[in-house]
């Protein structure tokens, strides 16, 4: 059976496992916090398998029996982040230094803060009608400018914590697309990492 990264397969007891592809030479600091190189140790580069935990060693792959079909899923971390790049590059938005871009990721967290602190529920949103004076290309809301010469754009702002949420993703999937972070590997290696941790680990209450 030829297998692929990403994909999961089951073996002969019915237990499911990840196909996840490691190069032992550029993550060894990896290997050596959180996985069992039994399995790894004479490979340079290798297939290991997972059930969702870095802390259960590997399974030989010759007692994977089927493979499962894929999930369906919407885009990628990666392809979001190409996306965030090219329309944020498009707009001229290119210059700022990492320190920047961290506190402009802070900032949209303030965003959402100022509309909990306006009684707006994590859920609530709504898009603002939003148009163009030609004088200046700036937008206006519209229904500021009732009865004004200004036209009104297409432009459908959505506002509300929802949307500050999607402010934050993007300004980081921005960030990683500037420097070439593949952040769809360091999510799934971060949540396989954290669900591999005790119980409130470190006995912190929050
Ligand atoms: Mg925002």
């Amino acid at each position: 059976m030829e297998l692929k990264e990403g994909r999961k397969y089951k073996d002969r007891n019915g237990d499911t496992w990840m196909c996840v592809r490691v190069n032992l030479q550029k993550e060894a600091h990896c290997q050596a916090d959180c996985i069992n190189l039994s399995y790894l140790a004479s490979a340079e580069v290798e297939y290991f398998f997972l059930d969702g935990r870095y802390d259960n060693g590997g399974t030989n792959p010759r007692t994977l029996v089927e493979e499962l079909p894929p999930p369906v899923l919407g885009p990628s971390l990666n392809e979001l982040r190409d996306e965030a790049l090219r329309i944020a590059t498009s707009h001229g938005f290119t210059d700022a230094s990492v320190g920047e871009d961290i506190a402009l990721m802070h900032s949209e967290l303030s965003e959402a803060l100022e509309d909990y602190r306006a009684c707006r529920s994590p859920t609530w949103y709504e898009y603002q009608m939003l148009g163009c004076d030609p004088s200046t290309f700036k937008t206006f809301n519209a229904f500021e400018a009732e009865g004004s010469e200004r036209k009104l754009g297409p432009y459908r702002k959505p506002v509300g914590i929802p949307s500050e949420m999607a402010d934050v993703i993007i300004r980081v999937l921005h960030f990683c697309g500037k420097h070439g972070i593949d952040i769809g590997r360091a999510v799934r290696e971060k949540m396989l990492y954290n669900d591999s941790r005790p119980f409130k680990h470190g006995g912190k209450t929050l």
